[in-house]
């Protein structure tokens, strides 16, 4: 089969040819039908931390149809369509069957979906009702990342929320913000470009990040948010959205920060901040998020920007390092 390999750091992932995976027991076989780019694959391909290898095949948001079953499926079977959740726990502990793989002691994060076959555990998919395609499955995984920000936040119905960071993960909760009654959601971004993307999504209002954010924001909001979601991953952030928030408010930490970060204690604990961590998320999250991408109006298929083949991916993927219009990037491996 054709799949998109790591190289080195700093070099464009080349398309080669390595041999078709085989389902072990309990495993299924899938032809991918699509697969997201992330931002964290970004990451891995360009800081050394991450220890990937030379051939390595990365894509951990992918959707697909069965093609084989290794053992029993779970009541899966040949021709499913399914998304894949890339958290693989062992399937049998109290974490796992709780529906909480992020937490299993066995906990490893899988990739593979920028290849055009994949074989994964059965306990990873989940069946694509009747009325969603295999294509738009692929977004199961960053929507149910943004969930689980928007689920550790504790949000009310009426609160006000500010997401600082407009990258398909910050789209992503402002996205499940709206839709679980929050009565403002603005984005906050260096730039622009994803401002109309927002407003899809459900966005009420968006800001540029400048010298004059605060008063935008204070604008915006006719005072302080009660939530702040850091959706970037930088040195500096958490410390900016603890100065963003109300008095008593909450800041939720999803960006994916590498680098030693610091903050104004003294600043947070005068404004008694709750500050929450959230990283990737449990079943319950990814079965909610299939059911989205049912939804009309500020359909989670916006996020979506382009759709490549294989054969311009590594183009596509270095396009992504600079700032962009484009959003989330589909690989459609049997793309001419
Ligand atoms: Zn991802
Ligand atoms: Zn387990």
């Amino acid at each position: 089969m054709k799949a998109a390999l790591f190289d080195t750091i700093g070099k464009p992932l080349v398309i080669g040819d390595v041999e078709d995976p085989k389902p072990q027991r309990g495993q299924i076989l899938l032809k991918v039908c699509r697969c997201g780019i992330c931002g964290s694959d970004l990451h891995m391909t360009a800081e050394e931390v991450f220890g990937v290898r030379k051939g390595d095949v990365l894509g951990h948001e992918f959707s697909g149809e069965i093609l084989e079953i290794g053992g029993d499926g779970g009541g899966l079977k040949v021709g499913d369509q399914v998304s894949v959740a890339p958290i693989r726990g062992c399937g049998s502990c109290a974490s796992c069957l709780r529906g909480e793989p992020a937490w299993c002691e066995k906990m490893t994060l899988i990739g593979g979906g920028y290849a055009q076959y994949a074989a994964v555990e059965a306990h990873q998919c989940r069946r694509l009702p009747w009325g969603i395609s295999a294509a738009d499955g692929a977004l199961a995984e960053p929507l149910a990342v943004g969930l689980h920000g928007l689920t550790q936040s504790g949000m009310k119905p009426g609160d006000t929320v500010l997401v600082v960071g407009a990258g398909a993960i910050g789209l992503a909760v402002a996205f499940w913000a709206r839709r679980q009654g929050a009565r403002k959601v603005v984005l906050a971004d260096l730039t622009d470009l994803q401002a109309e993307r927002a407003m899809n999504l459900g966005a009420t209002g968006f800001v540029i990040s400048d010298e004059e954010v605060a008063s935008k924001v204070a604008t915006a909001f006719d005072g302080a948010p009660d939530i702040v979601f850091e959706c970037v991953g930088r040195p500096g952030m958490i410390d900016h959205c603890i100065s963003l928030v109300r008095p008593r408010g909450k800041v939720v930490v999803l960006g994916l920060c590498t680098a030693p970060d610091h903050m104004d204690s003294f600043r947070a604990i005068s404004k008694e901040v709750t500050i929450i961590m959230s990283v990737f998320f449990n079943m319950h999250e990814f079965a909610n998020s299939i059911d989205a991408l049912d939804s009309g109006r500020f359909a989670p298929q916006n996020l979506i920007s382009d759709r490549v083949g294989l054969k311009d991916m590594p183009e596509a993927f270095e396009a992504l390092r600079k700032r962009t219009t484009q959003c989330k990037v589909l690989v459609d491996p049997f793309a001419e």
